[in-house]
Formats: C-alpha cells, sequence, structure tokens
C-alpha cells in the first residue's frame, strides 16, 4: 500500500501516519524524489485496509501496490530515479556510459585504459579488484592495491569508479574507493550482500543473474531499496539459455518491459551479453535504441593480453568509434548523453 500525503499536510499529519502503520506492525518508507510525501507501506503479508488511512489528517490516498516487489515498483515512485555522481548520470534522460578493463592488472594497465575511455566520452570507469571467476586458479583480482589503482585512475581522470564487492566482509573497504558498488550476477542473490550494499552510503549497480527472471532481478533490488538505498542501477548483462554459441543471450527485450514496471535506472553490458566483441558495437548500439539508461563496455589497451575476458574486450580504438554511433542514437531517442 501507498499512502499518498496531501501537499499541505503537516509534519505531525506525516508522523501520525507513520505512527499508525507501525501500530499494526508493518514498515514506513518515505519514497523520495516523489512529486508529492508518500509513504510505502512493506512487511504485510496480504492487503491493508485503505480506510483506516483516508480518514487521517493528511493523506490524499491509499492506494493498494499489485506488485510482488513494492518500493522498486513505479507505482508507488512514477517519476524515474537517476544516479548521479559529479557531473556523471545515469537514468533521468541522461545516458551514461561506463567503460574500462574487465579486472584491473596494473596501474598501467587502468591508466591507459582511463585515458582512452575518457577521451572517447566515457562518464565512468570499471575495473574489477575482486573478479568472480569460474575456476579458482584463474586470477582472482589484484582486491585492495587493484581499488587503490582505480581511485588513483579517479583522481587522473575525474571519472567516478564503478567496481565489484562479491562479500559482506568487504563492503567497507571497496566503499572507501568505489563511487559506485557493483553486485555481480553470480551475487544477484545473496541475500546478505544486497542487504549490505543497501545499509551503506554508496551507489549500487546489481547485475542480473545468469538465470534469474526479470521477477526475481526486481525482487533482489527491492532488498537494497529496503535498507533505505535508493541510489541503485539495473544492468542486463545476459542470461543463460540453451544456446551455446554466445555467452550469454542477451535480453534486450527486458528493456522496455522494466523501464515499465520500475523507477530504477536500467543499463546493458553487451560485452558479459555476448562473450565476443565482434558483437559488442552491434548490441550496444541496439540497446541506445531499445531505450536504456546507459552501457557497461569493456575495454582492454590489449585485449589479447588480458587477465580475464579478452575476447569481448574492446580496444580503445574500438569503443572509440563506438561512441559515435552511440551519441548519434541517443540523439535520435532523445536521451541526453
Ligand atoms: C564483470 O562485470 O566483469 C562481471 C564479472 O560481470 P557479471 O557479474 O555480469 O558476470
Ligand atoms: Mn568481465
Amino acid at each position: 500500500m501507498l499512502i499518498l500525503m496531501k501537499a499541505d499536510a503537516s509534519k505531525g499529519d506525516v508522523e501520525a501516519v507513520e505512527k499508525k502503520i507501525r501500530e499494526l506492525g508493518f514498515t514506513p518508507n518515505d519514497i523520495p524524489g516523489a512529486t508529492r510525501l508518500a509513504i510505502g507501506i512493506t512487511g504485510n503479508q496480504g492487503p491493508v485496509d485503505a480506510g483506516i488511512f483516508t480518514v487521517m489528517a493528511g493523506v490524499a490516498d491509499a492506494v493498494p501496490v499489485s506488485k510482488p516487489w513494492k518500493l522498486v515498483s513505479r507505482e508507488v515512485k512514477p517519476n524515474d530515479t537517476f544516479v548521479k555522481i559529479g557531473g556523471a548520470q545515469i537514468g533521468g534522460g541522461r545516458f551514461g556510459i561506463i567503460a574500462g578493463p574487465c579486472a584491473v592488472e596494473s596501474r598501467e594497465q587502468v591508466d591507459e585504459a582511463a585515458v582512452a575511455v575518457k577521451a572517447a566520452g566515457a562518464h565512468f570507469l570499471r575495473g574489477g579488484a575482486f573478479k568472480p571467476r569460474t575456476s579458482p586458479y584463474a586470477f582472482q583480482g589484484m582486491k585492495e592495491e587493484g581499488l587503490k589503482i582505480l581511485a588513483e585512475a579517479r583522481a587522473k581522470t575525474g571519472l567516478p569508479i564503478v567496481t565489484e564487492v562479491m562479500d559482506t566482509r568487504d563492503v567497507e573497504l571497496v566503499g572507501r574507493y568505489a563511487d559506485v558498488l557493483q553486485v555481480g550476477a553470480r551475487n544477484m542473490q545473496n541475500f546478505s550482500l544486497l542487504e549490505a550494499v543497501g545499509g551503506q552510503p554508496k551507489a549500487v549497480m546489481l547485475k542480473r543473474g545468469l538465470s534469474a527472471t526479470i521477477n526475481e532481478f526486481l525482487m533482489a533490488a527491492e532488498y537494497i531499496l529496503k535498507q533505505g538505498n535508493y541510489n541503485v542501477i539495473l544492468c542486463e548483462r545476459g542470461i543463460r539459455t540453451f544456446e551455446t554459441m554466445t555467452r550469454n543471450t542477451l535480453d534486450l527485450g527486458s528493456i522496455p518491459l522494466i523501464k515499465r514496471l520500475t523507477h530504477l535506472p536500467i543499463i546493458v553490458d553487451p560485452s558479459h551479453g555476448t562473450g565476443d566483441r565482434a558483437s559488442v558495437p552491434a548490441l550496444a548500439r541496439a540497446a541506445v535504441a531499445m531505450g536504456a539508461d546507459g552501457l557497461m563496455i569493456e575495454v582492454h589497451p590489449h585485449p589479447d593480453k588480458a587477465l580475464s575476458d579478452g575476447p569481448q574486450s574492446l580496444t580503445p580504438e574500438a569503443f572509440a568509434k563506438l561512441m559515435e554511433s552511440v551519441r548519434a542514437i541517443a540523439a535520435v531517442v532523445g536521451l541526453g548523453i
């Protein structure tokens, strides 16, 4: 249930509504950025009687929320959420581009990538310092040393940093260096990690799980918002299907649906979505045309030498060329870039 307060509702009216919600054993959630003050009710198992609230002073309406996820729903917050860090923004009419290597490998590699993606027009720098690898024998990332390298690249280029956190024990550490904490596909339903990133102040980018339905994806985001963090970006990165010729099946059809269902921004990662650098530009262009709010693209100065995801990484030159067409398509669909 969503309680819409009148524009002239007093602080006392709002407090009385919140008190009533608590008395019923539920939780009141102030919805930020809404056009008028709204209070979302969570914690109820079945429907709540609207009449309890509509008779209260300052209440304009009490509307049932039909979806299983509440705080991420557009029913609860009709206006777009956007994540803004300095001059970089994703969502709310601005198309944001995150680019950089899959993994932080060295200071030189990150520097070269950061300078190149910035020159081509990227807004954020990515790079994993904690890497979720299928094989325990594969390169696992540079951990804190990698985070320091990313922070140095930010100091040099001004690009905010997006980097993955894999474990609740590292949330504080990664949050000290990163601007956006990435929760990877393999951790999409790591509920204690979702709660941990929801309870800290940095923005979060949540990637869709390898086999997650859209409903499960939005439920995972709900865990983060429930802890009070509304600075959440969703990322479609492909799902596992019967197809084996591509690394994943990039579900571009999810984009318009997710945009209708939730106020959260949704970006597309065509790199993991296909696994093949030759296909990345076409999928990236399609994502812009589909109405996504941004892109995450892997770019490596020397993809053939990459310690992870080389085959899907673009060279800086290919990325710069792609950015030209991304800008042109963004203009056609009315997005600022
Ligand atoms: C990544 O962004 O490098 C990554 C590991 O992505 P995903 O979690 O989508 O596989
Ligand atoms: Mn990768």
